[in-house]
């Protein structure tokens, strides 16, 4: 499928953020910025408030509750409350060498470069190329999500270790019936 290269990626930060472990580390916000700090301007401060790391985690739930959603009109209510987080304003650049658009302005504060991208490029991606494009791992004991950028939309594991484990899980339960 033919992606915007930044929508693209944008998405995949959503995803990313969507499917973070928030359980084994309370700071995991803040380790998921510094994981991905490739996406925030050179000197933005990575550090998050507990109300911030609250909003980071709300945010991420919003990208899930698209993820999830089974009708359009899920859809687009999700999508709009996921909207009215962002604070968009497009930004030309080409600090990896390549003319490109931001999201969102490059001194704002980490979690509204956080909230806006992840916002703007999974709206992008969806209006473009239609929400059955989200979905969540068919392998059991996974419940991630994923975007499916494969060409005939035939994607059902967030990964290729949940699709092998569940061809293994599948062929040794043919070979016992
Ligand atoms: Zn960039
Ligand atoms: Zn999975």
């Amino acid at each position: 499928m033919d992606y915007d290269t930044y929508g693209s990626n944008a998405v995949e930060l959503a995803i990313d953020l969507a499917n973070a472990d928030r359980d084994a580390d309370p700071g995991w916000a803040e380790a998921f910025l510094r994981a991905h700090d490739e996406w925030f301007t050179l000197e933005t401060p990575l550090e998050l408030s507990p109300a911030e790391a609250r909003r980071a985690a709300a945010t991420a739930d919003l990208v899930r509750a698209v993820a999830v959603a089974a009708t359009q009109d899920e859809v687009i209510t999700r999508l709009n409350e996921l909207l009215a987080l962002a604070r968009p304003h497009p930004y030309a650049t080409d600090h990896d060498g390549e003319l490109h658009l931001h999201y969102a302005r490059p001194d704002a504060p980490a979690l509204e470069q956080l909230t806006t991208t992840v916002a703007m490029g999974l709206s992008q991606v969806v209006a473009q190329h239609g929400w059955q494009r989200l979905g969540v791992c068919s392998a059991e004991g996974c419940d991630d999500v994923y975007v499916d950028t494969s060409r005939n939309a035939s994607r059902r594991y967030c990964s290729n270790t949940c699709a092998s484990r569940s061809t293994v899980a599948a062929y040794r339960a043919r070979r016992k019936t």
